[in-house]
């Protein structure tokens, strides 16, 4: 399943930015993957067309589609050598599929920076220095590998030798690999070393209250953001101690909270659209009186796959699929004038599924 892992400096706000999302957290019961970890945060990704289709249909149940994130303690200096908590933490994040790194933008003399003055780029550099150490071990394991392969007459190894040999000139300037990795082709390459760095990064800088409602006002940020240009990774702003107030309010009294703040909506739905976004998801919608729901799929899945997602009997039965994108359905009002106006398109096993696609499969039992 598609986890997104918080890591962050000791104090930089990480428990309480968790803290909100697991208060958030989603309805258990619809989700399989729900067994509790105390490290496991499952929320709700907020999606303002189930809200829509939902008053055009009136079903019995609304079902948004879900994420989770894993919150990744102990990172400090050292971590690549097996310090403190190291070497379990570099295994946590080989195991999620992208990276929320908490970055301390607030000032607050009475919480004790573990590096001394506030300064995320520092911040951000030794976590990246970090990660990076632990990418060149891996990568200098497989280096010997391959010219072990390359010697006994093994052709494709050389490619991969190539490839590995500028990522690994990368990674000692700490560039991470996903600077050099910048292809499908070379991702695939280099899938099975797992490397960290490849990884797709969300910079989280954690902002005072006071400065929510602009936070570019801050300078912290403002570094923050125009690092993340150049390193292709995104930034979101957020006050983790005020998502974690608004995450015990009841749903109205949070919304009214954020409309006196300014604010169109909370920190923690940013952070959770921006992963969603970060990690390649699309979501494609059914809508029926029994249920309107959302599903995640990856972006360039194919409509049987898709199908598969519901089902897989669906999947290998698949015959067509009934697709009206969501903006058209929404123009005209009903189903059935979409289907009369020809805007119901019929598309067949090579169909790419798209953002917003309102489907129905049709599939042999
Ligand atoms: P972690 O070590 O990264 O998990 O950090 P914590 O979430 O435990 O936060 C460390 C301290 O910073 C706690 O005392 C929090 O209450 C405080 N803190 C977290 N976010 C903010 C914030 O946005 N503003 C202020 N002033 N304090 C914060």
């Amino acid at each position: 399943s598609l986890e997104v892992g918080i890591v962050g400096l000791p104090n930089v706000g990480k428990s309480t930015l968790f803290n909100a999302i697991t208060k958030a957290g989603a309805e258990a019961a619809n989700y399989p993957f729900c067994t509790i970890e105390p490290n496991v945060g499952v929320v709700e990704v907020p999606d303002e067309r189930l809200e829509k289709l939902a008053v055009m249909y009136k079903p019995k149940k609304v079902t948004p589609t879900a994420m989770r994130f894993v919150d990744i303690a102990g990172l400090v200096k050292g971590a690549s050598k097996g310090e403190g908590l190291g070497n379990k933490f570099l295994a946590h994040i080989r195991q999620v599929d992208a990276v929320a790194q908490v970055v301390r933008c607030f000032a607050d003399d009475n919480i004790t920076h573990v590096e001394g003055g506030l300064d995320p780029l520092r911040d951000i550099e030794i976590i990246n220095t970090e990660l990076c150490l632990a990418d060149i071990e891996t990568v200098e394991k497989r280096l010997e590998r391959l010219q072990k392969m390359i010697k006994g007459g093994d052709k494709k190894a050389q490619v991969e030798m190539d490839l590995l040999v500028t990522v690994k000139a990368a990674l000692e300037e700490a560039v991470p690999a996903r600077r050099v990795i910048d292809t499908e082709e070379k991702a695939a390459l280099v899938r099975e070393l797992n490397l960290l760095t490849v990884k797709p990064v969300l910079f989280v800088a954690n902002i005072s209250e006071a400065e929510v409602a602009d936070p570019l006002d801050n300078p912290y940020v403002q570094k923050v953001c125009s690092y993340a240009a150049e390193e292709k990774a995104a930034v979101i702003a957020v006050s983790a101690k005020l998502e974690s107030e608004i995450a015990e309010l009841p749903s109205e009294e949070a919304k009214e909270f954020l409309a006196e703040m300014g604010l169109q909506e909370s920190g923690l739905d940013q952070l959770i659209k921006a992963s969603f976004k970060l990690l390649g998801l699309i979501t494609f919608l059914t809508a029926g009186e029994p249920e309107v729901r959302a599903w995640t799929i990856k972006k360039g899945t194919k409509a049987p796959q898709a199908a598969g997602k519901i089902h897989s009997d669906i999947e290998r039965g698949f015959i067509r699929a009934e697709i009206v994108s969501f903006d058209e359905l929404m123009a005209v009002g009903s189903y059935s004038l979409a289907k009369e106006k020809g805007m119901v398109r019929l598309e067949g096993k090579e169909y790419v599924m798209e953002d917003g696609d309102v489907t129905y499969f049709r599939f042999n039992v």
